[in-house]
């Protein structure tokens, strides 16, 4: 068995058993044995102490005393092997007795063998190690439950408290002997927590969640719970365990995050996302429960950035702070105020029973705002504008009811400040309009859907063609022709337009080029820029590049640009406008006459004409200030050197008033509507040999654009400069 010698004591005061013992030991085969013996009861509690024996071995009689009470002894005095009992003779009683004590075995001296003994010592020895390990198990376990930060308790199968560790005595506030025997829910804030747990255990086994526990004082606290059924040795259920951790600083961390992710961190109000959160819920509702009615106020501080510039952005954000504070006294408890960042706020009015109840809201906080608030003792007078839009079925997404508070609220602010406007079904209509625009902008410049028609430009000195505007349609898939006043402004905003402005220069050329090859060498092509491609783009870089790919001669292409698009940044406009010019290309400053037009400025820009708006032309044979101030426009800017043309000609008294203040150049439907580049081109075929003025009113179809052919012949147009 083992190759170390067992260290065996026997105590016997008679040496012929001593020897018979031996005897029967050395027999003994698979056991080593280093046997020691001692006669008496003081000799071996003497010598048991010092030495560390495997087995005992007591004779039942030691003189006046027994083996039994030395067994006891010698427990006492720190020994923890087994002990064997040896008697004379088999008595049923003494082995009672010796069992009771905690002796290992009892043998009777007659009946000792060598394959008895042996078993006897094996028996006891692995006995021994048994209880050991259970003894250590016992330990360990009461050692762990003891030193856990988790609270651990445990009851029967009547749920009444059976342990309760140190742990949960401190967080708990009770004492293991307050609580033992005691119901277990005594320990949870809410008995339906206790009865869920329960029937989970019940019918699961085990269970692990979070529950609010209840302290000895009555506070409550928030815990992670897993408890488990336990079972005995044969399985049987006895009660169950639970581990509960104290997660009340995690919980107060998470909370704060919770908190941090849905407020705005300067007013405390909830902030976009959690307005979104909201208004999505509100919106799922409202769509199963159609008598739902709620309101979204899209509110913007007038002239804030102003008092913040002025006051400095401690004051703005003490403002921003009493906004937020004026506005939850508004409202009611139940209705959200969210700050959307910057000076936005957005209000969640909820259930309310009328329409009406959203303007009357947005009436009190303006006639609130009218009072001033006080900073620092500084009354600070600002007003609000306001947009409402009211539930209704067309709103799906919560993105789609802000974006239209937003737009109302600008109406609000472009009405005059103060004021509140509200979102109705046409203007839905509208900007769902303009959302399917951009989308198909966007698609019509990868599908290839625009084509662009050119409109003669008449000069009135010969009466012929001498350029051509190019005007961008749109072939909608759907929609047909669509005209560029319903969808430039659109692009521009945006910023589609580059794409699209990048597209019509490179037409353009391409389609001049084109026509050179056909012979038509002195039509120039006309191109509007718009303010933001004027303003983003680098537009001489955009020419180059495609010049590059083109290899045309740019003396052919002129750009028309507005007026005040030049405006916005003078001191740039001229840096591109020469660079232009230097390449080539003549400026037409289109439009003008419309905006902050001023003759002085034509005095600095690089420009080779202008180009007078139509609304101007319109009035010039019917209105005398028209008149007069065309007239002046026509003189100055020969004056200055500059050419001018006259858009938007439409009969022959504004023909005849243009020739005689001797207007440069002509165009409008009188003289030829925009039409496609076949067209122009057998427009161009006449040209060459009649003048265009003598067919006003014969033939007006052809003006029109129509596709009548006419001769070709000699080019007789020169660029005029
Ligand atoms: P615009 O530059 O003022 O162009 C003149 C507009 O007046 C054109 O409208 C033209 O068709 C129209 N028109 C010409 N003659 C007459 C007339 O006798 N009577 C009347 N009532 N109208 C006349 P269209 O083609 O609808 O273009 C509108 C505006 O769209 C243009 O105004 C221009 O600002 C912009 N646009 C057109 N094509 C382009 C382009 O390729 N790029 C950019 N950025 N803008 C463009
Ligand atoms: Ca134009
Ligand atoms: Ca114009």
């Amino acid at each position: 068995m083992t190759e170390e010698k067992l260290r065996i004591l026997l105590v016997d005061d008679d040496e012929e058993d001593y020897i018979i013992a031996r005897d029967i030991l050395s027999e003994i085969k698979i056991m080593r044995f280093d046997l020691q013996w001692e006669r008496t009861y003081d000799d071996a509690l003497r010598i048991i102490c010092c030495n560390q024996y495997d087995i005992c071995l007591f004779d039942y009689r030691l003189g006046p005393r027994t083996g039994l009470e030395l067994l006891h002894e010698v427990v006492d005095n720190g020994y923890k092997g087994p002990v064997i009992i040896l008697t004379g003779q088999d008595d049923h009683e003494v082995d009672n007795e010796a069992m009771k004590a905690g002796a290992a075995d009892y043998l009777v001296k007659g009946q000792i063998n060598a394959s008895l003994l042996e078993r006897s010592i094996r028996h006891a020895m692995e006995r021994k190690r048994v209880q050991e390990a259970l003894v250590f198990a016992k330990d360990y376990a009461e050692n762990v439950i003891n030193s856990s930060i988790d609270m651990i308790t445990t009851t029967n199968t009547n749920y009444e408290i059976t342990e309760f560790n140190p742990a949960a005595e401190e967080v708990f506030g009770y004492s293991r002997n307050d609580v033992i025997d005691k119901p277990m829910h005594i320990l949870y804030a809410n008995s339906n927590d206790w009865k869920r747990v329960k029937e989970k255990i019940e019918q699961e086994k085990i269970f692990s969640g979070e529950i609010i526990k209840r302290r000895k004082n009555g506070e409550t606290f928030p815990a992670y719970v897993s408890a488990s059924m336990l079972k005995n040795l044969k399985g049987r259920e006895v009660g169950i365990m639970t581990i509960a951790r104290d997660i009340t600083l995690q919980k107060r961390l998470e909370d704060q995050l919770m908190h941090n992710a849905f407020h705005d961190t300067l007013t405390g109000l909830p902030n976009r996302k959690y307005l979104l959160n909201h208004l999505e819920i509100i919106i799922e509702h409202a769509r199963k429960n159609k008598d739902i009615l709620f309101a979204v106020l899209f509110l913007d501080i007038d002239r804030f950035k102003i008092i913040n510039d002025s006051l400095g952005h401690t004051m703005g954000d003490k403002l921003l702070i009493s906004i937020a504070q004026r506005l939850k006294t508004i409202l009611r408890c139940n209705d959200i105020i969210a700050r959307f960042g910057g000076d936005e706020f957005v209000i969640l009015l909820y259930g309310i029973k009328e329409r009406s109840y959203a303007k009357m809201v947005a009436e009190k906080i303006l006639a609130n705002f009218k009072e001033p608030f006080c900073l620092d003792g500084n009354n600070v007078l600002t007003s609000a504008s306001i947009g409402i839009v009211l539930s209704e079925e067309y709103y799906e997404r919560a993105e789609d009811f802000l974006r239209d508070a937003d737009t109302v609220m600008y109406r609000a602010k472009t009405n005059g400040r103060s004021s509140y406007a509200m979102f109705d079904k046409e203007m839905h209509a509208y900007v769902v309009n303009i959302l399917q625009m951009e989308a198909g902008l966007r698609q019509a410049v990868v599908n290839n859907e625009f084509e662009i028609y050119y409109q003669p430009i008449i000069s009135l000195a010969d009466d012929k063609i001498i350029a051509s505007e190019c005007l961008i349609r749109w072939e909608h898939p759907q929609r047909g022709l669509v005209l560029p006043s319903e969808f430039i402004p659109i692009a521009e905003e945006t910023g589609i337009i580059e794409n699209i402005g990048r597209w019509v220069i490179k037409e353009a050329i391409d389609q001049n080029k084109i026509l050179r090859h056909s012979g038509y060498l002195n039509t120039n092509f006309s191109i509007n820029i718009s303010a933001r491609q004027f303003r983003y783009q680098d537009i001489p870089e955009v020419i180059r590049s495609i010049q590059e790919e083109v290899c045309i001669d740019l003396q052919a292409i002129t750009l028309e640009i507005t007026e005040t698009t030049v405006m916005e940044d003078m001191d740039r406009s001229i840096k591109i406008l020469k660079t232009l010019r230097d390449m080539g290309i003549d400026i037409m400053l289109d439009d003008f006459g419309t905006g902050y037009s001023s003759i002085n400025n034509l005095r600095f820009l690089p420009v080779t004409g202008i180009k007078i708006d139509l609304s101007l032309t319109k009035d010039v044979a019917i209105c005398s200030d028209a008149a007069t101030i065309a007239r002046a426009i026509i003189n100055m800017a020969h004056g200055l050197n500059k050419t001018v043309v006259a858009e938007g000609v439409e009969n022959k008294q504004q023909l005849e008033f243009l020739r005689l203040n001797r207007c440069d150049m002509v165009q409008g439907y009188l003289l030829g509507k925009p039409m496609p580049i076949q067209s122009l081109t057998k427009l161009l075929q006449k040209n060459n040999t009649i003048s265009i003025l003598s067919c006003v009113g014969k033939d007006s179809k052809y003006l029109n654009g129509s596709t009548r052919v006419y001769r070709s012949g000699a080019v007789q147009l020169a660029k005029k400069r």
